[in-house]
């Protein structure tokens, strides 16, 4: 398949199994440098009631059957065949006003996201169906009655209503955790920059990686799609704040309290801190942000810098370094190398953000000295950086976002008043702060931290490695509190779950067990005549359980642990000191001792199907074992993941250490991998 950017295209929506087009003659799309007809798109007449319905059917029931970690692995095969096409998007992408610096944000950026939460779902999720979260919380004293939380997907469609300034990454972030989930999902792209979402779409479908009905695609105006969303369904929005609050109110919302996630424009500062002087590297690093995220994408982001905050001293410095700065942006059509600022998405938007910039400009003034334009076909606009001398009192500069390279810079005289004036942004995605001063980084962090949903600080030590104030991250919230939309978009897991039911389960042990997939204490386990280290991968099962002899700890034990190791701690080695420790009743094993004597006592030793060991789980020591005490280990399968694309698995196994009392001494879950066949198949 080859993109046509030259040919005038139809636009269609994938919806219900077939590519659509809508009734009406399309409304003509341009290309944001050239004015250039692009594509035209319509979606009137189309049936969005049936495309929700067959996504919840057709995709969710494909989606469901797989396990985490195989819709995790299409996620990274799907990512890798985008990386294989991506030059045919980054050629489209130029008509959107942007930069190829700006579409790697983009193209690469979102599929970026894919990689890695597909990494961090294998990682951090079993190769299960259903996601167990938290503890067991024993609701009975004779261990007959738990609970346990349980996540399991939604049986709806996650509606994504996108942005015009992302038309990749604003999908690709949000279907990623949705689809991991294994919840399908219905895109909408804003209109303006539709024809690159369309392009990635059928390139998407056409690898054939995805399930049917797990992706769709709406192209035009959304219609009447959200009256028929339904409880199970989940609509996440980005956008404007207004659009959001409308959207967040509609009937079909409100009475099935739908998961309504909205992302709105913010109006995001960076904070010069008080201890930075203007020959510092924080001083330059700060100016280099600012400038910077004020022209990539034409400062056409929703992280994007739009409040500059200074200590009033190094204000004028400030605005002469930004203006030279500023001063060097090339602006022109992004298909010119030399070119380093695109024009803005359409005509539409550049007469928006003049308008809001008069709005700025009825208290703040234009700092001169930037007269850049660009071409005068189409959508440009130069830097504008406005000075608002009292902010403290102002309302404008807080609350009008010009979308767009449109920067307010605002003096403040103590770090106090500078948090306060990041207030007045009433909840933004992220602010950054830069400061070499520890005590700064804390008043000032810990000040602005609940209205921002990510604080970046600045400094010389980081200056190399920081992913700057604009990038969200996969593993990181985005998202913020207020005007910002109060949703958590990425963030590693969280997001995922966002698509998830969680569940109380009550029940017996044994019943839970059946549920989650895992042994839980309480539930019977099963001995037999071979050591659980002799089974591979296919032949454990869940609830295979060890009871090994007692082994008695004597002193000699203990001073000949403290010695080997150096651990002579008193409470080991000094019967006076361990007596007068609140705890003891006189000199105790060493924790560790009673963890090794625990490995002894429990591992098989020959060669076998049990690979390794790779770490300890929730270890705690319950009851002092002292000299004379006699140790016995229940060992336990609890949980078994086989991975998909290796020949061995996780095998976490419940060890519980007993004295002979029967009083639990330590408890802890040991971590091993488990060939999946032994002797290993050639
Ligand atoms: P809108 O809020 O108008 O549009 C955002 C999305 O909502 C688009 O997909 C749009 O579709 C859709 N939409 C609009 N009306 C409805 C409706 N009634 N029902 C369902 N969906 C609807 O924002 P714009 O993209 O036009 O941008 C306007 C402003 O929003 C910018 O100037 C900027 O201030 C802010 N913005 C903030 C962003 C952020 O990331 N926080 C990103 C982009 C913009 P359609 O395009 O088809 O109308």
């Amino acid at each position: 398949m080859t993109a046509h950017p030259h040919k005038v295209r139809v636009l269609e929506s994938y919806l219900a199994g077939s590519w659509r087009q809508g009734k009406a003659e399309g409304k003509p799309l341009l290309d944001a440098a050239t004015g250039a007809p692009v594509a035209t798109i319509d979606a009137s007449g189309l049936d969005l009631a049936e495309a929700l319905a067959w996504g919840r059917d057709t995709g969710g029931k494909a989606l469901r059957k797989m396990t985490y970690h195989e819709r995790a692995l299409m996620l990274k095969t799907l990512a890798q065949a985008l990386t294989e096409q991506k030059e045919i998007f980054y050629q489209e992408s130029f008509a959107t006003g942007a930069t190829r610096k700006d579409s790697w944000i983009d193209i690469e950026g979102g599929i970026g996201t894919m990689f890695a939460y597909s990494s961090k779902a294998r990682r951090e999720m079993p190769n299960t169906r259903v996601f167990v979260e938290g503890a067991v919380e024993p609701l009975s004293r004779d261990n007959t009655f738990s609970g346990q939380h349980v996540l399991t997907p939604l049986q709806g469609v996650a509606v994504h209503i996108n942005a015009f300034n992302f038309p990749c990454w604003g999908m690709l972030e949000k279907i990623a955790p949705a689809l991991i989930a294994g919840v399908p999902c219905l895109v909408k792209p804003a209109s303006q920059t539709a024809y690159l979402t369309e392009l990635m779409v059928r390139h998407i479908l056409a690898t054939g990686i995805l399930p049917e009905g797990s992706l769709q695609l709406l192209c035009g105006s959304a219609g009447d799609l959200i009256d028929h969303v339904t409880g199970q369904d989940v609509v996440t929005f980005t956008g404007s704040a207004a659009t959001g609050q409308m959207l967040r109110k509609t009937p079909a919302i409100v009475q099935n309290s739908v998961r309504f996630s909205m992302e709105a424009d913010s109006l995001n500062a960076a904070v010069l801190g008080p201890d930075v002087r203007a020959d510092d590297p924080e001083f330059d690093l700060f100016i280099k942000e600012v400038a910077r995220e004020m022209t990539v994408k034409a400062g056409q982001k929703c992280t994007a810098i739009r409040r500059v905050i200074v200590p009033r001293k190094l204000s004028a410095a400030v605005a002469d370094a930004l203006c030279k700065r500023l001063g060097k942006a090339v602006i022109g059509d992004p298909r010119d190398e030399a070119v380093s600022m695109g024009p803005l998405a359409s005509a539409g938007q550049r007469e928006e953000v003049l308008a809001r910039v008069a709005d700025l400009k009825t208290e703040a003034e234009i700092v001169p000295g930037l007269d850049q334009k660009g071409p005068a076909k189409g959508a440009f606009a130069g830097p504008v950086l406005l000075h608002c001398d009292n902010p403290l009192s102002a309302e404008a500069v807080h609350s009008v976002e010009a979308f767009g390279p449109v920067a307010t810079l605002m003096p403040y005289d103590e770090l106090e008043e500078a948090v306060e004036l990041t207030h007045k942004g009433k909840g933004s995605l992220v602010a950054s702060l830069f400061t070499n001063d520890p005590s700064v980084a804390e008043e000032a962090v810990l000040g602005m931290a609940p209205f921002h949903g990510r604080v970046m600080i600045g400094n010389r030590q980081s200056a190399k490695s920081s992913t700057g104030h604009g990038s969200p991250l996969p593993m990181l919230v985005h998202g913020g509190p207020g005007r910002a939309g109060g949703g958590e978009e990425l963030g590693g897991l969280r997001s995922v779950k966002h698509y998830m039911q969680r569940t109380a389960v009550q029940g017996t042990p044994a019943l839970l067990g059946a549920v989650t997939g895992r042994w839980i204490s309480g539930a019977p386990g099963k001995e037999d005549s071979r050591h659980p280290f002799r089974k591979s991968l296919s032949d454990l099962k869940i609830g295979d359980q060890l009871h090994t002899k007692a082994r008695k700890v004597s002193l000699e034990d203990i001073e000949h642990f403290a010695t080997f190791t150096g651990d002579t701690f008193y409470a080991h080695m000094d019967e006076d000191a361990a007596k007068r420790n609140p705890f003891f009743e006189g000199r105790v094993a060493h924790g560790y001792l009673i963890v090794s004597f625990a490995a002894g006592l429990f591992v098989d030793p020959d060669e076998g199907p049990v690979l390794a060991n790779y770490g300890v789980d929730n270890l705690r020591f319950m009851t002092p074992v002292n000299a004379g005490d006699a140790l016995k280990v229940q060992l336990t399968a609890k949980e078994i993941s086989p991975r998909i694309s290796a020949d061995y698995g996780e095998v976490r196994w419940d060890c519980l250490v007993t004295n002979q009392n029967g009083e639990p001494v330590a408890q802890y879950d040991v971590l091993t991998l488990v060939a999946k066949e032994w002797p290993a198949s050639a």
